[in-house]
């Protein structure tokens, strides 16, 4: 368990979060999906720490501008989706992978999560005290990424392999998207108390302008209409939305998802 290990949300663009893992006492430092490298430089100067390593979930551009930048003076490496040509990837990672980073000794274990896009990777961890997945556009707090490339299928099949982690795993996922999604979670499940309950929460921390990730999976699972495709509420709400008497989860959930795309 490293106790000495933090991470701190980093924000770039309109609603981007780059994730900082930093050890308090060595101050080696790694980023997630860095698309701005002054966000990450001004972090870095400010809190005294050295960049050791670059994590990358998928190509999109919000989360690789800033690697050409960032590693243009540093020889460190930097991890990313082996399915995906990333420029500046020195480490490619697929499915099953394991890395540790250097200097930080952290331990991930990587997932093949397509859907967003089909080489997107997540990076699970239980070196800290609390198991963490790093899911990019994956997973968000009550919605999920949109299928630019992958099938409802391929994003389905990642989500539930996303839910048989630990409950208590904490997302880092990497847009602060919840008050919208949970807008329309609430249209799903208008009966979900503790989506309600959620929304007053999350309400209270983004009129303060804070983060409100990390979530952990459990309050995904009891809020998450896309990790909840088998909930008599989301099955008969998806079924009226879409005209169809739809049965099993697959086609619940890509209902779903195209009901979100235009909602
Ligand atoms: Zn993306
Ligand atoms: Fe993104």
């Amino acid at each position: 368990m490293l106790e000495h290990i933090q991470i701190q949300a980093l924000k770039a663009f309109e609603d981007n979060y780059i994730w900082l893992i930093f050890n308090k006492n060595t101050r080696q430092a790694t980023v997630v999906d860095p698309g701005d490298s002054r966000v990450v430089e001004t972090a870095l100067t400010a809190l005294s720490l050295n960049l050791s390593s670059v994590l990358i979930t998928h190509h999109h551009w919000d989360h690789t501008t800033g690697i050409q930048a960032l590693t243009q003076a540093r020889n460190i490496p930097v991890f990313g989706p082996a399915a995906e040509k990333i420029e500046g990837v020195t480490h490619p990672l697929g499915q099953g992978d394991t890395i540790t980073l250097p200097l930080l000794d952290i331990e991930f274990s990587i997932l093949s999560v397509p859907g967003h896009t089909l080489g997107h990777i997540a990076y699970y961890s239980i070196s800290l005290a609390q198991p963490f997945l790093l899911c990019g556009d994956t997973l968000f707090a009550c919605g999920c990424g949109r299928l630019f490339e992958g099938s409802p299928q391929q994003m389905h099949q990642s989500l539930q392999n996303i839910a048989t982690l630990p409950s208590e795993t904490l997302i880092y996922c990497t847009h602060e998207y919840t008050l919208a999604n949970m807008d329309f979670a609430l249209a799903v499940e208008p009966g979900n108390t503790q989506l309600q309950q959620r929304q007053t929460q999350a309400q209270a921390i983004r009129s303060k302008d804070k983060p409100t990730l990390p979530s952990t999976l459990a309050t995904e699972l009891a809020t998450n209409p896309f990790l909840r495709c088998d909930q008599p509420e989301v099955i008969s709400s998806v079924s009226h939305h879409c005209k169809q008497t739809l049965t099993d989860t697959e086609s619940v959930f890509s209902e779903l998802r195209a009901w979100k795309d235009s909602f």
